[in-house]
Order: C-alpha cells, then structure tokens, then sequence
C-alpha cells in the first residue's frame, strides 16, 4: 500500500511562531480539480479541522470581497477568483485559526510543491520544517489526532468538539 503523507498542523503553527519571517512552503494535492481555483493543503486542512465553525463567522462578515462562505457541512470556502489578499479574516478570527501567511499572493513560486509528483514530494518533505510532514502507513487515528483529508494527505491537529456536535 503507497504511504500517505502525514502533515502536522501543530508543529507547523509552531514553526511559524517560532520563525515568523519563514515562508511555509505549499503543498497541492488533487485527486480532480475543482471548480474554485487551486487550494493548498494547508488551507484545505486548516478550515476543515482547525476553524471552529463560528456560528455567526466574523471571517465571512469582515470579508470585503464576499471571498467567503459556509459550504453544506458548514466549512468555511474562499473563492480564489474573489479574495484580495487583505488578510481581514485572518485578522478578525478570534481563535487564529489561519497563519499569518495565508492568501498572500506575491510568493515564491518555488515553495509550490505538487504532491501527485514523488520528486515533488521528496523536496517538499525536505523544505518543510523539521518533523512537519512525513510519509507513514497509517491510517486516521482520531485518538492520536490524525485525520484523513484526502486520500493522500493525512492531517494531525486538535479538533474543537462541542458537546452538541
Ligand atoms: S484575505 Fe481574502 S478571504 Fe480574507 S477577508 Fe481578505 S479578501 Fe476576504
Ligand atoms: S472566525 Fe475563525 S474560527 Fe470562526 S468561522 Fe471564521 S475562520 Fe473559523
């Protein structure tokens, strides 16, 4: 069975704390495109497993561009064609669920690494921080705190669970 690719969303926060000026390099992982412009792991995993699901979304309401919305399953989206980089959302969400590097257009393009590619992977692996991403036969483990993004990439974050949910 092919190794999937487990990204640690604790340890890159952490990183970026640490080292501020650093730009995170971006993963992209598709299975088929989307119709909403391409999405980096980080953002992907970001709103589905870090955002608290703010009932009334500060983010959604602060965006001067409506570049955000609530999908079906009430998952924050950004439509790329509209959002203008101000960063107002990240600003405003109260529980800094987004690095402060997210959505900045003007980045070097070589931290764009495509995780369909093992050489791509490889060099990805190698430009991530240290114990950031790494490549493991497990599978989703909600008691360590893995979960399963996409059939390739495997996430470890904290999970916000409210009793009713
Ligand atoms: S960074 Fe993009 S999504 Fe966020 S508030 Fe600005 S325009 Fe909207
Ligand atoms: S404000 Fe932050 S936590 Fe709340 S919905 Fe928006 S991104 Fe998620």
């Amino acid at each position: 069975m092919a190794k999937k690719i487990l990204i640690d969303m604790i340890k890159l926060r952490a990183a970026m704390v640490e080292n501020s000026s650093q730009e995170l390099p971006e993963a992209l992982y598709y299975t088929s495109f989307n119709s909403n412009g391409l999405k980096t792991i980080r953002e992907l995993a970001t709103f589905r497993f870090t955002c608290r699901r703010c009932e009334d979304a500060p983010c959604i309401g602060v965006c001067p561009a409506d570049a955000l919305e609530k999908d079906k399953d009430g998952i924050i989206m950004r439509h790329t064609n509209l959002c203008v980089s101000c960063k107002s959302c990240v600003t405003i969400c109260p529980f800094g669920t987004m690095m402060t590097d997210f959505f900045i257009h003007h980045r070097n393009r070589d931290l764009f690494y495509d995780l369909n590619d093992e050489k791509e992977l490889e060099k990805f692996i190698k430009a991530s921080p240290t114990g950031t991403v790494s490549l493991t036969d497990e599978d989703e483990s909600p008691e360590k705190n893995i979960y399963r993004l996409n059939d390739k990439v495997l996430v470890k974050e904290y999970l916000y669970i409210t009793e009713n949910k």
